[in-house]
């Protein structure tokens, strides 16, 4: 089966996790500051701060921006799970902004007329995470005007984007936004097995999700609300987690990291060459901004009938096809919140019609024909 996603594991990853596992320390060393540096850096961001997931940088950043309960947050129905059920890990609510039916982008047209509405019932959300769904970076600019505007935070959902550009920036630089957040998992950018990174540039905020990452503990005397007992004392002023990323996560995300602009350029020769081979058929290949270079996590086409039949062949011809992603607001854990099918129209629209065929750099330009082949059959 040839996999949508896969990670690309080389000799140099495999050194630099060795040296760590023979090192003194397997958490908590120096291996995880200087990934988060080395990110940083790439980013052009001032700050960064590694965890075991996505999802646990997405619960950190939401409770360092005062997510709490009766606080709402919105992002997009056309994402994972995770872009949702951070805000109910600190008990708020959720609601979703439709997508732009060209980008599959949370619109920043739809959430100016939500945010207009919401204002009139006085209902506007606290945090507003937008979803850099493939790798292409949201409208950042006018939602940022928008957040300006209503008094909302904004949280970058980026697991797609690392590697990607909006303007000259590379995406996680927070220029329109309050914190970005990355996914390591093995099917993303770059891999960290499980892992993700939250970057900013607020000291504060970069304060509170270390603090929680660790259990909500510090070390730092300015941080202690009792007076300190002597040098050995440690005080724990919140309820944390452990959230922590270990050493060998980050020297292999440090290692891989060497290679992030080589796998997103071959990411693109490879869509470049799909764009290419299936300009002739009755399917909709997916857009691309020519002014943000995307980082190009997934390329999802749109078939206008017989979706089903066409992916269940294709999944017995050997190609692991998917579907990103089932609108989130369709889950029952979210019908049951009161969310119906028929609420984000052109989400559930383009849901029926989407799959996700194998793009990662790692796939050959024969296993690349032999998906092209199995495509075009189909017609
Ligand atoms: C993968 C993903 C996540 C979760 O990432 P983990 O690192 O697996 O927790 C969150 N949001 C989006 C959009 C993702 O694709």
């Amino acid at each position: 089966m040839i996999p949508y996603g896969r990670q690309d594991i080389t000799e140099a990853d495999i050194a630099a996790v060795t040296e760590v596992l023979r090192s003194d320390f397997l958490t908590q060393g120096p291996a995880v500051p200087r990934f988060e540096q080395a990110v940083a850096d790439y980013c052009g961001a001032a700050y960064a701060v590694a965890v075991n997931s996505a999802t646990s940088a997405l619960h950190l950043a939401c409770l360092a921006l005062d997510l709490g309960p009766c606080d709402w947050l919105w992002t997009s129905p056309n994402t994972f799970v995770a872009s949702a059920n951070c805000a109910r890990y600190c008990g708020a609510l959720v609601d979703f902004v439709d997508i732009d039916p060209r980008t599959y982008n949370l619109s920043a047209s739809a959430l100016a007329a939500k945010l207009e509405q919401a204002e009139r019932i006085g209902r506007l959300p606290k945090v507003v995470l937008p979803v850099h769904f493939a790798g292409q970076s949201c409208d950042m600019r006018a939602i940022d005007v928008l957040a300006k505007r209503y008094g909302f935070r904004v949280l970058e959902d980026a697991s797609h984007a690392i590697g990607g550009r909006y303007e000259d920036m590379p995406i996680g630089s927070c220029r329109y936004s309050d914190i970005s957040v990355f996914s390591f998992h093995p099917v993303k950018i770059i891999t960290t097995g499980e892992g993700g990174m939250a970057l900013t540039n607020h000291e504060e905020l970069t304060r509170r999700m270390v603090r929680l990452r660790s259990h909500g503990i510090t070390r730092d005397p300015a941080e202690m609300t009792q007076t300190p007992d002597g040098p050995w004392d440690y005080q724990q002023i919140e309820l944390g987690f452990n959230h922590r990323m270990t050493e060998i996560q980050a020297a292999l995300g440090f290692s891989q990291l060497q290679r992030l602009d080589d796998y997103v350029r071959r990411r693109h020769v490879l869509a470049d060459a799909y764009d290419d081979l299936l300009k002739d058929l009755p399917l909709q290949r997916p857009y691309r901004n020519p002014d943000h270079a995307s980082a190009l996590h997934l390329y999802p086409v749109q078939v206008e009938q017989n979706r089903r039949v066409i992916f269940e062949s294709l999944r017995h011809a050997g190609i692991g096809v998917n579907v990103h992603y089932i609108p989130v607001h369709t889950q029952p854990y979210y019908r049951q919140l009161g969310f119906k099918l028929g609420d984000y129209p052109e989400a559930e629209a383009y849901s029926a019609r989407a799959i996700s065929l194998p793009l990662f750099p790692r796939l050959s330009d024969d296993e690349l024909l032999t998906v092209v082949t199995a495509v075009r059959e189909q017609f």
